[in-house]
């Protein structure tokens, strides 16, 4: 320990100071809000994540600034934008900046990294880590550590909290804990453990209200991206059997198309699926797999909080629960995210503080990702840097709500046309509205929210609507300007794709 900080830790021993709160950071990737019960879901059941809101505050209004995988872990580490992180796209992360894993190591944190980190780069800041090389994968994932790579058996929802619970066990007793669980899970494509997907397998799920959106009013971005359920899942996705007779480049080949027409068999009988039945089939089969998923998450966040009560660690850890973004599950006919449309940027984030935060409150405050890092500061009695561009949520998470707590925030995706032909936009959200700009084809949306919640009606161009969009506009360019977006990365192309590139990392000796 520093002799600075070696003071201030006696100083506030002498004054009876409770210690700093561990912080268990839990986070998978693209679980959608609509999949856990807290936040009503009709589609399924997650007692576990529903404790954590039973016990503390569920946020209904958190939104990722950039909703897609590396961006926002990014965005995440480092409290700032994309344009100021230098991580717009799927691009490699510079780990020589400061991160809040730096800082509060420094400041005598044991810092702990487990799971997916999908950032490309050595994670820097933490006293232990092991990740998922890229995105990972379900079933005997490798990870990569400082000393080498390891091949563990078993489901990697399953193995990523046994190394949490190592971590947490083996920790140093006399330090406070910041720890960063990352599941893979349920990323695409969606593989559930056997349990899991038994428990769902020819599960009937509700539709959503709106996936059989036609797009009319709406720009052309929607109607050309490609990641629509009816149409881009591909065979693999659907988990559909390759003949046995192909091999290799042949079976992937075969596994890589997305059917017009599909044979299963009902009661013994085999059956050709096409038209809606076949649309209809594989929204059942996407959320069969997708909530098959959610639910190992949800035990395994379980077996975290029993373990917490029992090492008796409950009252002084912050136990937080959210996602790296949103997710379509359905809505407007989509799966993945990337748009800016509410299920998209929409990040869960279930938060328990025992003794500060009231249990069972719900919080209505936008909040945004490069918030995070900011609270993880002052969570830690740490001054919150000037240049981190977000702002601590310790207030609301005490029940104040500062006067002037922001009622508009700043969006801007880049992955265009990345790997689902998704068309880069900006944007700004109040608490009423949403403008979009797709600033490549000059073309725009708003939408009124109240009148509006489930977006399918594009009011850019209603002449009663112009007042709102010149009042919007404004605002979006002042935000824009505030946050030095200066189009920095306006051409970024998704060239430098981490999905691919292992973690680089020392050889063992
Ligand atoms: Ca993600």
């Amino acid at each position: 320990m520093k002799p600075l900080l070696a003071f201030i830790a006696l100083a506030a021993t002498l004054a009876g100071a409770a210690p700093r709160p561990n912080i268990l950071y839990i986070m998978s990737d693209d679980h959608a809000a609509q999949a856990i019960s807290a936040y009503g879901s009709p589609i399924n059941q997650t007692p576990n994540l529903d404790r954590i809101a039973r016990e503390g505050m569920r946020f209904d209004r958190v939104f990722c600034v950039n909703s897609i995988c590396t961006p926002s872990r990014a965005t995440i580490l480092t409290g700032k934008y994309s344009h100021m992180n230098g991580v717009p796209v799927f691009n490699r992360f510079d780990g020589s900046q400061p991160t809040v894993a730096k800082y509060l190591q420094a400041a005598d944190y044991h810092t702990g990294m487990i799971g997916k980190w999908h950032l490309g780069s050595d994670p820097t800041g933490f006293d232990y880590w092991t990740v998922l090389p890229g995105q990972g994968v379900y079933h005997d994932p490798s990870f990569l550590e400082p000393t080498g790579r390891r091949v563990i058996q078993g489901y990697a929802t399953d193995i990523i909290t046994d190394l949490a619970l190592d971590f947490l066990k083996n920790r140093p007793k006399d330090k406070p804990f910041f720890l960063m669980c990352h599941h893979k899970a349920p990323h695409r494509s969606w593989e559930p453990d056997a349990k899991h997907k038994a428990m769902f397998a020819g599960k009937q799920i509700p539709e959503p209200t709106t996936l059989w959106d036609d797009y009319a009013t709406r720009t052309d971005a929607i109607r050309e991206c490609r990641q629509k359920v009816f149409y881009d899942l591909t065979r693999y996705d659907l988990k559909l059997e390759p003949p046995t007779n192909l091999k290799g480049p042949e079976r992937n080949k075969w596994l890589s198309v997305k059917p017009t027409e599909v044979e299963i068999e009902v009661n013994g009988q085999k059956k050709t699926l096409t038209g809606n039945e076949l649309k209809k089939w594989k929204y059942q089969r996407y959320l069969q797999d997708y909530l098959a998923c959610v639910q190992s998450i949800d035990d395994n966040v379980g077996r975290l909080l029993d373990y917490l009560d029992q090492a008796g660690l409950r009252e002084n850890t912050i136990v937080i629960y959210t996602s790296d973004q949103g997710f379509f599950l359905g809505e407007h006919g989509l799966y993945d995210k990337r748009f800016m449309y509410e299920e998209s940027i929409h990040m869960p984030f279930l938060i328990r503080w025992p003794g500060v935060t009231k249990p069972g409150t719900v919080q209505p405050a936008m909040a945004i990702n490069p918030d995070f890092a900011p609270t993880f500061m002052d969570i830690a009695g740490l001054a919150v840097p000037a240049d981190m561009q977000g702002r601590s949520l310790v207030p609301l998470l005490k029940g104040e709500r500062p006067a002037d707590w922001r009622t508009s925030w700043y969006y801007r995706y880049y992955h265009d046309p990345g790997n689902h032909n998704t068309r880069a936009h900006y944007g700004v959200r109040t608490e009423t509205h949403k403008l979009i700009y797709f600033w490549k084809q000059d073309q725009w949306e708003l939408y009124d929210l109240v009148a509006d919640p489930y977006e399918l009606h594009n009011i850019y161009d209603d002449i009663a609507a112009a007042d709102t969009v010149a009042k919007l506009k404004t605002e979006m360019y002042r935000l824009k300007k505030e946050l030095r977006d200066d189009d920095q990365f306006a051409n970024k192309q998704p060239t430098d794709n981490v999905d691919s590139q292992p973690v680089k990392y020392k050889k063992a000796p």
